[in-house]
């Protein structure tokens, strides 16, 4: 590590109390996405976002779609030009934390105990934000001049969608980024490869009559149980991907029927599917029609068809080549002394936004997917302080 960057890391170090007072004051900002009033909450956490900025002589701005959409906050710190930009942060906006029995008293007053930050959003995403801010805060600190701009970005409604936010800040031109870290909680691993997805509906059609001449009919419901009890054994052909596991279908809904005494003439479910490297979403839908043909030549009864309820992303996976992962590993392992691990993600989730254009894109920050959504979320504190020197050690060397 040269001198100036072991300066920074130190710096971080120095100021721990700072970064997780930053995440505590952002957990305390109850940034529901689904509440009615969520605008004004975004902007009273974007305004706190924007005065820690100005501090550091930085302006960010309000983006958002049309007069009414939900505002994100974006920050530029400007380089000297010529140098690649890096993009880092993720979404404010949390889920509700009505439960009573917090450890904390409240999901929105965070505390740390036992080198747990508790609170909602400490791992999803406040923690992975207040990492990001505390970055761009020991670069300016330790008076770091780069060529390439860093870029903060706080976007808004992840939680029920994110159409107004890290989608349109990217379709709106309003970040100019050649890498983006997304400090979703990883349990700081580096995520290089992300799941597609897609969504299928399967109507099956039977016969209708009379409930109590079940004989003269064909009942859809039945039948569209024995077509999922044939998916869930057959699946997908596709061999478990080395470093993106299986290919995996959830039935998530399902409908039909119109009265207790009535064979029912239609049934249909929804099936979501997480893609792995090697499957489109053509081959998806061509495998499902193959083996709903098969069991119609099997079955005469059986009436099955299959379409697209939506097409969502395609499995994705940034190489090892990539300048971004070769130096997130080698900052991780300067920083712990331990090789950084990557690993393939459920989802690309806000990054799909940057990977469709062909910006690669990390997922890695602190604390766990399995803590979040619940009572008692929560983030190690070491990972929050290893987060903040990651991105900053590694703006250093993306944005030279
Ligand atoms: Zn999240």
């Amino acid at each position: 590590m040269k001198a100036q960057e072991q300066i920074l890391i130190n710096w971080i170090d120095e100021h721990t109390d700072d970064l997780i007072q930053t995440a505590k004051d952002l957990i305390s900002f109850k940034t529901i996405s689904s509440a009615p009033d969520a605008n004004e909450r975004y902007d009273k956490i974007n305004e706190y976002i924007a005065s820690v900025f100005r501090k550091m002589g930085l302006e960010g701005k309000v983006v958002r779609r049309g007069e009414n959409g939900s505002p994100n906050f974006v920050v530029v710190m400007k380089g000297t030009g010529g140098g690649k930009n890096l993009g880092m942060g993720g979404h404010t906006d949390v889920v509700p934390a009505d439960e009573p029995d917090w450890i904390t008293g409240s999901g929105y007053e965070a505390k740390v105990i036992d080198g747990k930050l508790y609170g909602r959003g400490a791992a999803d995403m406040k923690g992975g934000l207040a990492a990001c801010i505390t970055a761009i805060k020991a670069l300016y600190e330790t008076g770091v001049k780069l060529a390439g701009d860093v870029v903060f970005v706080a976007s808004c409604d992840e939680e029920v969608g994110g159409f107004n936010g890290m989608v349109y800040v990217v379709e709106s031109g309003s970040v100019n980024v050649d890498y983006f870290i997304n400090a979703e909680q990883t349990n700081m691993k580096a995520m290089t490869g992300y799941k597609g997805n897609c969504w299928l509906k399967v109507t099956v059609k039977g016969s209708p009559a009379h409930g109590s001449t079940p004989h003269l009919g064909i009942n859809a419901i039945e039948k569209a149980s024995e077509v999922i009890d044939i998916i869930k054994k057959t699946g997908f052909t596709w061999e478990e991907h080395p470093f993106m596991g299986k290919s995996t279908i959830n039935i998530g809904t399902i409908s039909g029927g119109t009265a207790k005494n009535v064979v029912p003439g239609e049934c249909s479910f929804t099936m979501d599917v997480r893609m792995i490297e090697g499957q489109t979403h053509e081959s998806i839908i061509e495998e499902m029609r193959a083996l709903f043909k098969k069991m119609m030549r099997e079955d005469k009864d059986l009436n099955i068809s299959v379409d697209f309820e939506s097409e969502g992303t395609k499995p994705i996976i940034i190489p090892d080549s990539e300048e971004i992962v070769q130096v997130l590993k080698e900052c991780g392992k300067e920083i712990t002394g331990k090789e950084l691990v990557t690993d393939s993600f459920i989802s690309a989730g806000d990054m799909n936004h940057y990977l469709v254009r062909g910006i690669p894109g990390i997922m890695c920050g602190p604390g766990s997917l399995s803590d979040i959504h619940k009572i008692n979320e929560f983030c190690y504190v070491s990972e929050l302080i290893e987060a903040a020197k990651l991105y900053s050690l590694a703006a250093m060397r993306l944005c030279k």
